[in-house]
């Protein structure tokens, strides 16, 4: 999961990185009242998206008083950055920059190992930088056994080349940010800039912080990241119920245990569709997993029959660990739990593990909605010829 710079900025903050204030606002009247509690002289109005650019696209503008926050607040809520409509800015102090640094600390799974970079020329896209002046840009490997020590950041800041003057309190931050990374299991920090004020202190002036989504268990606390604003509703309710579900804008539903099975099962409804009237394409991805119960099959069906635009479902399972009479089961105790919510028609292609017995349970059943097709292809056809035939009548 990206957090937004004001989320970095917070957990930073609490890992004891030097941050500005900052306070968010969805509306100029509250970034007018965000510049008027923060009270300096100059504050820095920031669009809040998961993108980078931001400056160079207008979404960061400095105001010089309550009033001028207000306007440029309305300038920038609502601006399109990158494909990314602006919901919130962040009104922080302004800064007064003497020099602009970057540095980040990231996974870098091809040398398990960790990787840190850092520029005494931040301020600039780093992928410029990268690209136009790569000697400009230190890397330094960091062996996660040992994590990132002081000693490592001071080779750092020794190999990118900061002042000396600094190069001790620049240290000291790095290592704060690499708290963060280790404390919070992210697996990217950056910071760029990184700046040296007038009165010669460290800030981080803008941070983009990726967290592992692998470690939240161990992180309640991040769940308050989630972004509700930007999230697809039936994406949130998948979540919650701990599903694997990705929506897409077609009009067939998709079920298959092992995500594997549900990405040819995507391409197969494409490629089957693609010859009929309107063109159905699948209308999400969803991976039951291995091991589903009728439970998971229940709440998977549900979250695709309350999708409008679902037409007709296609379940493709591949009995494995799961075999398939416990997969039939599922069907029909899900389809028995959504009663009335039911009301597409449901393609069933069963295979492997106790596919005979699977059948079986699903013709005993003759559930009108179900249609048993033998071979992934011809479901998969059947699947687009429903959803076609529905979008006509
Ligand atoms: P990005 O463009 O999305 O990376 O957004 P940043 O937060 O990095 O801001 C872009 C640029 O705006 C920075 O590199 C700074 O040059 C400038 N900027 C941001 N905050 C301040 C501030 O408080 N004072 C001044 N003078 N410039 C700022
Ligand atoms: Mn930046």
């Amino acid at each position: 999961m990206d957090l937004y710079e004001y989320q970095a900025r917070d957990l930073f903050e609490a890992h004891g990185v030097p941050v500005l204030r900052g306070i968010v606002a969805t509306t100029p009247e509250e970034a007018r009242a965000a510049a008027e509690k923060l009270a300096t002289s100059i504050v820095v109005v920031k669009a809040q998206v998961k993108t980078g650019g931001r400056g160079k696209a207008g979404g960061v503008k400095l105001a010089r008083s309550p009033q001028e926050a207000e306007d440029r607040a309305r300038e920038i809520l609502g601006m399109d950055i990158k494909g990314h409509t602006v919901h919130r800015v962040m009104v922080t102090e302004g800064a007064d920059i003497t020099e602009e640094y970057y540095f980040s600390l990231l996974l870098d799974r091809t040398h398990r190992a960790y990787l840190a970079m850092a520029s005494v020329e931040g301020g600039v896209e780093i992928e410029t930088l990268a690209e136009e002046r790569p000697e400009a840009l230190h890397r330094v490997s960091v062996d996660p056994r040992v994590g990132f020590t002081r000693a490592k950041a001071d080779e750092v800041v020794h190999a990118a080349g900061f002042a000396p003057e600094i190069a001790d309190e620049v240290s000291r931050v790095l290592v704060k940010l690499g708290e963060v990374y280790a404390g919070e299991d992210a697996t990217l920090v950056e910071v760029n800039p990184l700046v040296r004020t007038g009165d010669g202190r460290i800030i981080a002036l803008d941070g983009k912080v990726t967290l592992d989504d692998n470690a939240r268990f161990r992180h309640p606390g991040h769940a308050d990241f989630v972004d509700n604003m930007s999230t697809d509703p039936l994406e949130r309710e998948a979540a919650d119920k701990h599903l694997n579900y990705v929506k897409l804008d077609g009009s067939v539903g998709i079920i298959g245990n092992g995500a594997g099975l549900v990405m040819s099962t995507l391409d197969v409804v494409a490629q089957a569709g693609a010859d009929l009237p309107g063109s159905p394409r699948p209308a999400n991805f969803l991976d039951i997993g291995g091991g589903a119960s009728a439970q998971v099959m229940a709440n998977g069906l549900g979250i695709i029959l309350s999708d409008p635009q679902v037409r007709s479902v296609f379940v493709n399972v591949f009995g494995g660990i799961t075999a398939c009479n416990e997969v039939a089961n599922g069907i029909v105790h899900a389809l028995t739990m959504l009663g009335d919510l039911a009301t597409k028609p449901i393609v069933v292609r069963l295979d492997g593990n106790a596919v005979t017995v699977g059948r079986e349970i699903l013709a005993e059943a003759n559930h009108p909605l179900v249609t048993v097709v033998d071979t992934m292809d011809e479901a998969a056809r059947k699947a687009a010829e429903l959803a076609a035939a529905a979008e006509e009548a």
